[in-house]
Order: C-alpha cells, then sequence, then structure tokens
C-alpha cells in the first residue's frame, strides 16, 4: 500500500475505492466496515439479551397453596380435589427447590402427580395454568407418540425436548420446569398380568420413562425425534422437573367400582352412600386401580400423587363459558369491543350452547366450536357494517347452528 494514501485499517480498501472514510487515532475506518460492525453488535446482543429474557422470564415464583388453589380458580371451574392436590404437590416439590437439602437432612422426595379424568374436563388446562403461575418452563407432551428404544417413533428423552425449546435451551431453566405428559393411559399394558410375550408399545415406554421421572442425568436430543449418532445431546438432570401426567382411563371406573365394592362388604355401609359412590367412582381411585388399569408398579412408585377430575355437568359447562378470567363468552365481547361494537348475549343463548355441548358429547372443548358456529357469520359482516350494537338472542342462535357443520355431528 502506497504510504500516503489513506487506507481503511480493518478492510484495506483505499479513500478512492470507499465513500466515507472516517478518522481513528491510530488508522480509519469505511462505512461498509461501520455497518458490518453494526451487524456483529446487533447480533451479539440479541444472542445475550435472548439468554437473559429466558432466565429472567422464569424467574420461579412459589406461593403457598391456599394462594395457589386460589389462582386455579381464576382459571378453572370446579375441580376444588385436584386443584387442592396440585397445589400441595406443587408447593412441597419447588420448596424442596429452594431449600438446598444436604447429604445429612431427611431426603424429601419428588412429588410427581397423576391426574385421571375423562377428557377436556381440565387437566391440560390445569397443569398448565399452574406453570404459568409458578413462572417455570411448561411443555406438553403426548405419551402416545414414544417408543420402546429401538422401534419406529420417538425417543422418550425428547420429552425433555420440548422444554428446552421453550425455553430456549437454558438447561437451568428447563431443568426446574413442568411436564405434563397427556394420555398416559394410553400406554398401560394390557391386561394385569406381566405376560410373557412383551407389549411393546405400552410396557417399554413405561420402562423408559422411569429413569426419566426418577431423577438422573438424561442425554436429550436438542432436535427431539429419535436419536442420531452425529447429534450433539444435552445433558439435562430431572431432578426437580416436576413430571404430571394425565390420562382418561377409559373403564376405571370399573375397577374402582369392584375394589370399592369388596371393600364395602360385610360393612354396613348406608345403602344411600353406596348410590352416592357409584355416581363417580373416579372420586376413589388409587395407585391399585392405575396397576390395575396397567400401569407398571415400578413407574407408579414415582408418580406418588394421584388425583382425579369431576366430570363436567350442565352447570359447570356454563360457569366455564362464562367465569373463567378468559372466559369464551368474555374473549367474544372484547372481540367486538375491539370492532366498535357492544355485543350482549342473552341467557338462553348460553343455556343452548350448554345443552348443544351436552347433546353432541362435546364438553367443554366443544364449547368453543359451538360459539364459533353461531358468530362466524356476525364476526364477517360486522366489521363492515356501520351497526354498533349486536344482541345475541335465542332464534339467530338456533338458526346459525342449524346451519353450520357442527349440527351434523350428533351422536346417537
Ligand atoms: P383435558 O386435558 O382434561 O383433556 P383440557 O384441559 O385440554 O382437557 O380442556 C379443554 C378445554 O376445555 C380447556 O382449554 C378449557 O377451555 C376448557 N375446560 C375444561 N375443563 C375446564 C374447567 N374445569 N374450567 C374451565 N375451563 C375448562
Amino acid at each position: 500500500m502506497a504510504k500516503n494514501i489513506l487506507h481503511c485499517s480493518f478492510c484495506g480498501r483505499s479513500r478512492d475505492e470507499v465513500k466515507i472514510l472516517i478518522a481513528g487515532q491510530e488508522g480509519h475506518i469505511c462505512e461498509n466496515c461501520v455497518e458490518h460492525a453494526r451487524e456483529i453488535i446487533d447480533q451479539e446482543l440479541l444472542v445475550r439479551d435472548d439468554k437473559t429474557s429466558a432466565s429472567a422470564a422464569f424467574k420461579l415464583t412459589v406461593k403457598k397453596p391456599i394462594e395457589m388453589k386460589k389462582f386455579l380458580d381464576e382459571y378453572i371451574i370446579g375441580q376444588d380435589e385436584a386443584k387442592k392436590v396440585l397445589s400441595v404437590a406443587v408447593y412441597n416439590h419447588y420448596k424442596r427447590l429452594q431449600y438446598k437439602i444436604d447429604a445429612t437432612e431427611i431426603e424429601i422426595e419428588k412429588s410427581n402427580i397423576v391426574m385421571v379424568g375423562e377428557t377436556g374436563t381440565g387437566k391440560t388446562l390445569l397443569a398448565k395454568t399452574i406453570a404459568k403461575l409458578l413462572n417455570v418452563p411448561f411443555a406438553i407432551v403426548d405419551a402416545t407418540v414414544f417408543t420402546e428404544a429401538g422401534y419406529v417413533g420417538e425417543d422418550v428423552e425428547s420429552i425433555l425436548t420440548r422444554l428446552l425449546q421453550v425455553c430456549n435451551y437454558d438447561v437451568s431453566a428447563a431443568e426446574r420446569g413442568i411436564v405434563y405428559i397427556d394420555e398416559i393411559d394410553k400406554i398401560a399394558r394390557k391386561g394385569d398380568n406381566p405376560s410373557i410375550t412383551r407389549d411393546v408399545s405400552g410396557e417399554g415406554v413405561q420402562q423408559g420413562m422411569l429413569k426419566l421421572l426418577e431423577g438422573t442425568d438424561v442425554l436429550v436430543p436438542p432436535q427431539g425425534g429419535r436419536k442420531h449418532p452425529e447429534q450433539k445431546l444435552i445433558k439435562i438432570n430431572t431432578q426437580n422437573i416436576l413430571f404430571i401426567c394425565g390420562g382418561a382411563f377409559d373403564g376405571i371406573d370399573k375397577i374402582i367400582g369392584r375394589r370399592v365394592q369388596t371393600n364395602t362388604i360385610g360393612f354396613n355401609v348406608d345403602k344411600d352412600i353406596q348410590e352416592d359412590m357409584k355416581k363417580n367412582l373416579l372420586r376413589y381411585v388409587n395407585a391399585q386401580d392405575l396397576k390395575a388399569f396397567g400401569l407398571i408398579p415400578e413407574l407408579l412408585g414415582r408418580l406418588p400423587v394421584v388425583t382425579h377430575l369431576d366430570p363436567l355437568d350442565v352447570e359447570t359447562l356454563r360457569s366455564i363459558l362464562v367465569e373463567p378470567k378468559n372466559a369464551l363468552i368474555k374473549q367474544y365481547i372484547r372481540l367486538f369491543e375491539l370492532e366498535g361494537i357492544k355485543l350482549s348475549i342473552e341467557s338462553e343463548v348460553l343455556d343452548f350452547m350448554v345443552e348443544k355441548a351436552m347433546e353432541y358429547k362435546l364438553g367443554a372443548r366443544g364449547l368453543r366450536s359451538i360459539c364459533e358456529s353461531i358468530l362466524t357469520d356476525a364476526m364477517f359482516e360486522m366489521p363492515s357494517s356501520q351497526e354498533k350494537y349486536f344482541t345475541l338472542d335465542i332464534e339467530y342462535a338456533r338458526r346459525k347452528f342449524d346451519k353450520s357443520k357442527l349440527s351434523l355431528l350428533k351422536v346417537a
């Protein structure tokens, strides 16, 4: 380089090749290098921000069980027993985490939980809401996608992949997260007695889950799926991860019924009490019933807390429509409000929606589709109209529902 011609000290371009050359104490920088440096800084800061915001976003907040239940009450209708059991289990779990216990002390074991209840009764919602309250990473996985090592399907370790993904691969945040394993009943062993012919689908997966649940170091594939030899695995300790399992356990009421009946034979149990017991046998579910259903004892040993969810009746469904903090009806009113329209819904319409949810056996999950089938036309037309009010009355609701695809779904 000629000595008397100015150059960019970073890329070496000469004065003629650049538009601007900024002088520093010992050299110069051109506009291209300034731009390039800016990009590097932005990227670097973004990565750091992501990491700090992931950690800050998951700052654990533990409340007392009564406060936890109150929080759950804001979002979930009924299910008092499950809420109470969950609040205590979760409180104890995270308390154990806050006070580092040394080796000489009594070790408090993990309180992983199983929730038994029909589909759509709020199991996932409960787990999700408690994770929101605690401010910990939360992942939902479906037990049916996993298979025993060596078979087609995902490795059980990838349960933890989802957890890592929600907290941007911040391992320490993931290590105190909550995992909800749905449809745990679908990996039950078929038949109570351990058979000679191994049941690939169920028992193997249960065996695979044992080490996750008990609290050890697990090597997790960062992208999930099957482990590839070339994939770099991430080590996660599951000691403080809370596992909540849920399932409908279809037919478990018969198992409970048999057990309860045998237990009460010979005791003078009042006929009315017996009738009442029969109405909701799930209330009496315990680990013994889950074993009879096909969960292996080793797995049950690692799921010490068992609770149930009640089936949803008409009143509960109606409350679900209007009461929770983010109740469906509140959401629709807000949507219309954002268009400058005041939506009022007649009480009869709410009864009609609940009636249809019951009639079509759609449960709480169906309430949303019912609302959509009734309100879609209005939501389509209203934003372009000058109307400021919309009253949803029963005739309108009936007419729209009967015209919808949903009305064809009626179960015999
Ligand atoms: P599950 O996991 O038991 O199959 P979900 O928790 O996914 O059921 O419930 C489905 C939807 O139904 C939820 O997102 C929620 O809107 C509604 N829901 C169900 N049960 C309740 C409840 N007890 N309180 C409020 N909403 C509920």
